[in-house]
C-alpha cells in the first residue's frame, strides 16, 4: 500500500492539497477533522465529545482519535493506500499508527510537510471562516490556541518520521498548482 501523511499547521492547505493527491495517486483521503465534523453534524456521541475540544482549539484525546482512525481505515479494505490528513497530531498517535499498520503488514511511505509562516496561516484561517462556517476559524483566540497546540504537541511528530528517513518538507507558499507539483515531486523522489 501507499500510505502518505500530509502534515502541516492549521491553515497550511492540507485539505486542499489532499483532493489533488487523492486523484493523482488513487488513494483514500482520511481527514480526522472531517470525520469529527461529520459526527458533529449528525449529533453522534463522538461528535458531542469532539466538539467540546474543537471549539476551544484543543486536540481531541488520543484514545478517542486513535480508535476512530482505526475504524475509518477498516472501512476501506479495498484501498490502495491512504492520505492521512490531520493525523497523526501527537507522537502517541504516530506510534499507534505505526503499530496498527505493522499489524497489517503495512507502513507509512512518507510524511510530506507543508511549511507556511504563522502570519500567513492566521490570515488564511480568518479568510476561510467566511465560507467554511467553522467556529474554530472565526475566532482569533481559538486560531492562536490551535497554532500553539500545533507547535507544542504536533510539530514534534515530524521528528518521528525524520529519524525513520521518511520526512520531506515542502514550501506551502505559492499557487495551489505550484504546491501540488512540489508535493508530487517530494512523494515520487
Ligand atoms: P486544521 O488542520 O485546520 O486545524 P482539522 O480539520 O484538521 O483542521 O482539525 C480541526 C480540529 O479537529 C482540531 O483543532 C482538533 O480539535 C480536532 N482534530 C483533528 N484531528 C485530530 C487529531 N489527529 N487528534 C486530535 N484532535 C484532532
Amino acid at each position: 500500500m501507499r500510505n502518505i501523511v500530509l502534515f502541516g499547521p492549521p491553515g497550511a492547505g492540507k485539505g486542499t492539497q489532499s483532493e489533488f493527491l487523492v486523484n493523482h495517486y488513487g488513494l483514500v483521503h482520511l481527514s480526522t477533522g472531517d470525520v469529527f465534523r461529520f459526527n458533529i453534524k449528525n449529533g453522534t456521541q463522538l461528535g458531542k465529545l469532539a466538539q467540546s475540544y474543537m471549539d476551544q482549539g484543543k486536540l481531541v484525546p488520543d484514545e478517542v482519535t486513535i480508535s476512530m482512525l482505526k475504524a475509518e481505515v477498516e472501512k476501506s479494505p479495498e484501498a490502495k493506500g491512504f492520505i492521512f490528513d490531520g493525523f497523526p497530531r501527537t507522537t502517541a498517535q504516530a506510534e499507534a499508527l505505526d503499530a496498527f499498520l505493522s499489524e497489517r503488514d503495512d507502513s507509512i511511505e512518507a510524511m510530506v510537510a507543508l511549511e507556511v509562516p504563522e502570519d500567513e496561516l492566521k490570515s488564511r484561517l480568518l479568510a476561510r471562516a467566511e465560507t467554511s462556517g467553522r467556529a474554530d476559524d472565526a475566532d482569533p483566540d481559538v486560531i492562536q490556541n490551535r497554532i500553539n497546540v500545533y507547535n507544542a504537541e504536533t510539530a514534534p511528530v515530524a521528528d518521528f518520521y525524520r529519524v525513520a528517513g521518511k520526512f520531506k518538507a515542502v514550501n506551502g507558499l505559492g499557487t495551489i498548482e505550484e504546491i501540488t507539483e512540489r508535493l508530487v515531486e517530494a512523494i515520487d523522489a
